[in-house]
């Protein structure tokens, strides 16, 4: 079994790349330059320098001993949260700009649901000099104003989508709209391992600095580099496929997704993509989506807006359906404490979006002499008014 992408975009039954007949040559362009552009060493000294001079790479692989006491087990954190701009983002976004530069466009475009994609979008873009334009949802930018203000410090230009439900699947199709409209001088970066082939393939790559760095800080601490279990969250699945990417062929590390089940399964108010969706269509791929009888996109919930996207990345429908991923999830109520728990045991105050990974523990029992490592994906500081709201603080 084949877990990464083949020839044709596809991950297993997943993935390809259906656009429209207007973006066809820069999907060709895209497909036909990546991988050169990545392998090139020049590109690979760039993107390595910045991620460690800009960014703040390698990020630690933190032994979390009263969280482990407290399981009973061997925990460790990669800590994404300590990344500059406080997510996993910034590592695909470095390496699209640098890509974009290479293939000679002159202006980004990116879509942003939470903020957090458009900031990180809007940094690296202030970094080159480059223009920026984001597409966001008009009520995620009323509901997410923090963001919004950082993006147009950086210098970017925010563009409120109006149609549909205006959030992130409006602005996405914004996005590709304008991208209709500009073909030659513009890319897209996109924010996680979805879209049109190679996107997800390209985002993966990038992100897999997460797991390649997690293979010889493991070594160091346990003399080995291969974990038991590998914890990370998934919105649209990007953190996840980077913090997995090179495990995929070791059976023996076990790999678990953690979707947001929001108020609950069956409360009609949750993003768990997996077990609602089937598969479909969306922004160019198939994959697994929760949608209507007819096909409508079911806009998702959770009381975590990096995680609330109606769909996985291909990848991931594979992961899911070949068995070779676990996929769990785990509601507001649940992650919001595990959030908590982080906080008074380690002194780490993560994402919300983190904190559906971190709720896992609660969930599988481990063995103490297993070793668990959880993907960080990001820092808390944003959802303070999240965290103070729920627990009235
Ligand atoms: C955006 C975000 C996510 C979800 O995106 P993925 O592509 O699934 O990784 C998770 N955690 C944080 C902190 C985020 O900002």
């Amino acid at each position: 079994m084949n877990y990464h992408v083949d020839e044709k975009g596809y991950y297993g039954n997943f993935g390809g790349s259906f656009v429209p007949e207007m973006l066809y040559p820069n999907m060709i362009e895209l497909q036909e330059n990546y991988l050169k552009i990545m392998n090139d060493p020049s590109f690979k000294e760039e993107f390595q320098k910045l991620l460690k001079d800009y960014v703040g790479r390698p990020s630690p692989l933190y032994f979390a001993q009263r969280l482990s006491q407290k399981y009973n087990t061997k925990i460790y954190l990669k800590r994404e949260d300590l990344n500059h701009t406080g997510a996993h983002k910034i590592n695909n976004t470095i390496g699209q700009i640098l890509l974009a530069k290479r293939l000679g466009k002159q202006r980004i475009i990116a879509e942003t649901g939470a903020g957090q994609h458009g900031v990180a979008t809007a940094t690296v873009c202030a970094l080159m000099g480059i223009e920026c334009t984001v597409y966001m949802g008009e009520i995620d930018i009323a509901r997410q104003a923090p963001n919004v203000a950082r993006m147009k410090m950086l210098g970017a230009k925010v563009v409120p989508a109006i149609s549909g439900s205006k959030t992130l699947k409006d602005a996405t199709n914004e996005a590709i709209r304008a991208w209709i409209n500009n073909p030659v001088d513009t890319h897209y970066i996109i924010g996680s391992v979805v879209g049109f082939h190679p996107y997800p393939d390209m985002v993966a790559r990038f992100q897999s600095i997460i797991s390649e760095e997690i293979k010889w800080q493991l070594q160091e601490h346990e003399g080995t580099p291969y974990p038991d279990y590998v914890i990370a969250c998934v919105g649209g699945g990007s953190n996840a496929s980077g913090a997995f990417y090179h495990f995929l062929e070791y059976k023996n590390v076990n790999l678990i997704a953690v979707e947001a089940a929001g108020k609950g399964i069956d409360s009609g108010a949750s993003a768990a993509t997996s077990i609602l969706g089937k598969e479909g269509i969306i922004h160019g791929s198939k994959t697994m989506l929760m949608q209507t009888k007819d096909g409508q996109i079911i806009e998702p919930y959770s009381i975590s807006a990096g995680l609330d996207y109606p769909g996985v990345g291909p990848q991931h429908a594979h992961l899911f359906t070949s068995g070779r991923a676990e996929f769990l999830n785990a509601t507001d109520d649940e992650a919001m404490q595990a959030g908590l728990e982080l906080c008074k045991l380690e002194g780490i105050i993560p994402a919300i979006e983190s904190s559906h990974a971190l709720a896992v523990l609660n969930k599988k029992a481990f063995k103490p002499q297993e070793v668990v490592v959880v993907n960080l994906s990001g820092r808390g500081d944003k959802d303070l008014n999240t965290y103070i709201e729920y627990f009235n603080l």
